[in-house]
């Protein structure tokens, strides 16, 4: 049995006490009786909408999904969507299907959900409503489409990728008819909107399964993202890698913080390999010049999957740097502080760990001996409260004008400054920073 809060309890009641079904229903059931604490409680009800409202009366209710068949009651500030039992049409927006007929049997509004461990209902007092083997595949772990799989994707290919996501997130299998096909109508994802796709990528790739999964269903990965498709196969002979571009980018994603920019990061960070791939003298493969090449297909990507633009930045920025490679020396991480900004070098660390334990096994302990020490010099310039940007100088654009600088030579001098403290051939002091533009002017 699972336990419900109070509030949902309360909901409930109210719908049952005026003569109306009610049950917790979807992700929540599943993510109790996995023992997990759900996202969010869902209900739904045999009330239409305007009986709903009418329930709550004296709540504050938001409308926003009314035509569907949803309003939200707010508990304790707590939002919960309520929702008339419902037959779908077909999605073409982002959430919502374009016209829904309401029902009044429960076991309908179950029918109409995706996989078996989502149409599951509970009760409060009679306990869970389990019509499709549910409970038989949560304990399986089993991401299996309620009734035929070809006809559930062909009505909204969108579950082919939350299947995916499903699997990956609890760590499940595929059941075989469900994955047959996916993959046979990944095709059809190319009709979905890219913000429910992009929605669920990012779980999928954040997931504890994310390496299997994608690893299995790579084709429906490239369905989506169709540059990405050239990194399988591709070789990389030489001692840095034991593995193909592909593989070796599986891994490294298993390695990074299970976050959408970290994920996405490693997805694409080396996808412009294939592309930039040579045979050195050395008879070796090399890649000379992959990030920026890397960085245009993700920009690409991420464009066309309308990402926000602050996850799309900082994705790029981490692409652009991941091949960063300098020594543990104050001065050359400082001189790269002062480049990219400590905020972006300091995100890069997890990149670089995640890339490293994706290459040659043989060379891993050594690779992150010399990771660690970079982190650590890093750090203690962080802690030194170094200098390392403009608004960082003992001196700033006024001081330099009083001594008669001008125009465009203001910006020059301050950024000559500010290379000849990070190299420290000057001290980060105002006196000694106005006597090297007095004698002689530092870009002159
Ligand atoms: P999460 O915990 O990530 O929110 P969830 O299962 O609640 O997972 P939602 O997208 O919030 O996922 O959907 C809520 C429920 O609605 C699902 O559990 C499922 O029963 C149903 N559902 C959602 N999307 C679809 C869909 N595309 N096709 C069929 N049923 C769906
Ligand atoms: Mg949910």
């Amino acid at each position: 049995m699972i336990e419900f809060p109070r509030p949902v309890v309360r909901l409930i009641r109210t719908l049952n006490e005026a003569g109306y079904e009610a049950y917790a229903v979807g992700g929540c059931v599943r993510d109790a009786l996995l023992g997990r604490q759900p996202n969010d409680w869902d209900l739904t009800t045999s009330a239409l909408p305007e009986q709903i409202k009418a329930c709550f009366a004296n709540r504050r209710v938001i409308e926003t999904g009314i035509k569907h068949g949803t309003v939200t009651v707010l508990d304790g500030g707590i939002p919960y969507e309520i929702t008339t039992y419902r037959l779908d049409g077909a999605y073409s927006d982002h959430r919502r299907p374009d016209s829904v007929e309401f029902v009044s049997d429960l076991k309908e509004d179950l029918r109409r959900r995706d996989f078996t461990v989502n149409a599951m209902a509970c009760h409060p007092e009679t306990g869970v409503v389990d019509l499709f083997g549910g409970q038989d595949d949560l304990r399986a772990g089993v991401i299996r489409c309620v009734g035929e799989p070809e006809h559930r994707f062909t009505e909204d290919a969108l579950r082919i990728l939350r299947a995916l996501r499903f699997a990956s997130t609890y760590n499940f299998a595929i059941a075989p008819a469900t994955g047959r096909a996916a993959l046979k109508l990944a095709p059809t994802l190319q009709n979905v909107s890219p913000e429910r796709i992009f929605v669920e990528l990012k779980k999928l790739l954040c997931g504890k399964g994310a390496r299997r999964v994608l690893a299995e269903y790579s084709d429906i990965l490239f369905t989506i993202f169709p540059a990405l498709a050239p990194m399988r196969g591709c070789a990389q002979n030489n001692p840095h890698h034991a593995y193909d571009v592909w593989t070796h980018t599986l891994i490294a994603l298993e390695n990074a913080p299970a976050d959408p920019v970290y994920r996405l990061t490693m997805l694409f960070h080396d996808s412009g390999k294939p592309a930039a791939h040579t045979v050195g003298e050395d008879g070796y493969d090399h890649f000379k010049g992959h990030p920026a090449i890397s960085r245009d297909i993700a920009e690409a990507a991420l464009f066309a999957m309308k990402s926000d633009r602050a996850t799309m930045n900082r994705v790029l920025a981490l692409i652009t740097e991941h091949d960063l490679r300098i020594p543990a020396e104050p001065k050359s991480v400082r001189r790269q502080m002062a480049r990219i900004g400590s905020d972006l070098f300091e995100a890069l660390f997890p990149v670089f760990r995640a890339d490293l334990l994706a290459q040659n096994p043989a060379m891993i302990p050594e690779k992150l001996r010399a990771e660690e020490a970079l982190e650590r010099v890093f750090r203690e310039e962080v802690a030194r409260n170094v200098c390392v940007k403009i608004s960082d100088l003992a001196v700033n654009g006024r001081d330099l004008m009083a001594l008669g600088i001008t125009g465009p030579d203001v910006g020059r001098t301050l950024k000559t400054l500010l290379d000849k403290v990070v190299s420290e051939e000057l001290p980060n002091e105002r006196e000694a920073l106005l006597a090297a533009c007095q004698t002689r002017r530092p870009d002159a």
